[in-house]
């Protein structure tokens, strides 16, 4: 079925509650393997109807502005911590009832554990801070998607700045980033006054649920199941330590590219001299390119793209309203997945489309799996997915670049050194910021400003005040909305990286290697994945020495 055909109509709490009493029940007289089977196809079920919230939130990002999905969204954003009570409620009978063993067994030692840390993450107690959280993020998502930029006496949104951002004029560059900081500078009052509420709502959350602040809490939240925070400042240390110095002398590179005497932070969106690659074609070609690329790949994303193309399950034009970003989500009771993306003609078209389309295509592949448990996935492990696509996809990116395909793969290899220092000093950040709710507004953004100059020493933001004085964290969404899940990126990237060599070596055992990690994907843990996949650890000492010499 189309996308546009799918229809709505709410997913009441009382529906919810109504099938969740249903199966409580039968949990508790269930005495067979039959009655087991019984519970979980019901809970099946309710995850299908479940597609309506997806529906739903699809659609409010695609306007904002619509009033309908807005009350929608909020309506579902209100029951929202109901419906995790009610889900952890049932996961307390069934671990409870006479076919608990028959349960754990069936559902695997990663979702039992998955369970267990939903327990632990959330009680009655947190409901109404959760819906205060809930409605702070919503006002950072709806001041950001209707923010405007004043360029050339108009005002244009600002996530249509990108070109000029990227443009081979130096001065076209030097005034973009300007105005858009001026733009973010008449936003900042606001935006620092919804994170301070932020932080102070979730460490309230963290030790109303007994823990000793939210970074103790997030990791429970996002499973971090197999590791710890120790493993991952770890991880932290040895990008500082091993890949500063590659920055450094890539950035040193990149100036000799571009012929400049010295680099400015406006330089940093181009990558040479005659400017970025760019997609020959509009939107709707650049679908047409994604369709080739994956047909090209593999039977199994070929497969995946012609049902993808032919349902529609996507909307990747930029318009007024439209929320920003990228996302991509699955509709169970359609089986397939949805992605959403803002393509803006540059080099973000190609890229976009391989990162959701990772995303996506393990959706795809495990469309059918019966067990819903397995179908959830850590985000760790679901950016593996999408980022080690992103270097699958790489030997085909002619078809959108041409000649210039090459410069499309250095621009991806320099991105993912950015990338990884980026993600951790974002994980950094967060971690310290949590550990001191008490810190003031300005502590903030003179806390990033050094964890800035750590991570990518030397990187100088002119007469750029908003920039120069640590306030761009402001412009991460997931600094808002998903707190902890920045780190997710650097560890995907680090197992990225790590296809991409052994494509070179054996590409068939690569994408094997790749298939397999996609499908059991749900059934362990991260680090068992790896593991599994015959992959090295980014726990592992030594993980990131002479990654890029060898890429
Ligand atoms: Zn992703």
């Amino acid at each position: 079925m189309k996308f546009c055909d799918m229809p709505y109509e709410r997913l009441t709490l009382e529906e919810i509650q109504a099938a969740y009493a249903e199966m409580e029940h039968l949990a508790e007289c269930a005495e067979t393997e039959a009655d087991l089977k019984k519970i979980m196809e019901l809970n099946h079920r309710l995850k299908e109807a479940m597609t309506a919230m997806e529906l739903c939130y699809i659609r409010h990002q695609m306007n904002v502005n619509d009033a309908f999905y807005a009350g929608e969204q909020n309506y579902y954003d209100e029951i929202n911590p109901r419906i995790c009570e009610l889900s952890n409620h049932f996961t307390e009978k069934m671990l409870a009832s006479p076919v608990a063993d028959a349960y754990k067994k069936m559902i695997g030692p990663q979702a039992a554990a998955m369970l267990e840390c939903d327990r632990k993450g959330i009680n009655g107690e947190v409901v109404s801070l959760m819906q205060e959280e809930n409605s702070l993020t919503e006002q950072y998502r709806k001041l950001v998607s209707n923010a405007t930029v004043l360029w050339e006496g108009e005002k244009i949104n600002r996530a249509l700045m990108s070109p000029y951002v990227q443009s081979t004029d130096r001065e076209t560059r030097r005034k973009a980033t300007l105005a858009i900081s001026a733009s973010w500078e008449e936003q900042r009052e606001e935006i620092e006054e919804i994170y301070d509420r932020l932080v102070k709502n979730r460490d309230s959350q963290a030790s109303a649920l007994g823990y000793e602040n939210f970074v103790d809490l997030s990791y429970v939240r996002m499973y971090r199941i197999g590791y710890d925070k120790k493993q991952v400042e770890r991880f932290r240390e040895e990008a500082k330590r091993e890949l500063v110095p590659v920055y450094v002398r890539m950035q040193e590179e990149k100036r000799k590219r571009l012929q400049q005497e010295h680099l400015y932070s406006y330089d940093n969106a181009i990558n040479f001299l005659e400017g970025n690659p760019v997609p020959n074609g509009d939107t709707k070609r650049c679908m047409e390119y994604a369709r080739e690329v994956f047909t090209k790949l593999s039977p199994e994303t070929a497969e995946f793209i012609g049902k993808f193309m032919e349902d529609e399950v996507y909307d990747v034009e930029m318009r007024d309203g439209k929320a920003g970003g990228g996302f991509m989500t699955m509709l169970p009771k359609y089986k397939m997945p949805f992605i959403f993306a803002n393509f803006d003609g540059t080099t973000e078209n190609a890229y976009v489309m391989a990162h959701e389309g990772g995303h996506a295509f393990q959706g795809y592949l495990k469309r059918n799996a019966e067990i819903s448990e397995h179908s959830q996935v850590t985000s760790e492990v679901a950016e593996s997915h999408a980022m080690a696509m992103e270097f699958f996809v790489l030997p085909y990116m002619d078809t959108y670049f041409g000649e210039r395909a090459g410069d499309y793969v250095t621009m991806h290899l320099e991105g993912a050194v950015n990338r990884i220092l980026y993600q951790c000093e974002q994980d950094e950040f967060q971690q310290l910021v949590y550990e001191n709710p008490g810190m003031s507004k300005e502590e903030r953004n003179r806390l990033w400003k050094k964890l800035e100059q750590d991570y990518f020493p030397g990187r100088d933001h002119g007469e750029n005040e908003n920039l120069r004085e640590g306030r761009a964290w402001q412009r991460i969404p997931h600094t808002f909305y998903w707190p902890f899940y920045a780190i997710d990126y650097g560890l995907a990237q680090v197992i990225a990286l790590e296809y991409w060599k052994m494509r070179k070596k054996d590409s068939q055992a690569a994408w094997q290697s790749y298939l397999w990690f996609c499908e059991n994907s749900g059934m362990m843990s991260f680090p068992e994945l790896v593991k599994g996949a015959k992959l090295k650890s980014p726990f592992e000492e030594g993980a990131l020495c002479g990654l890029f010499e060898e890429a």
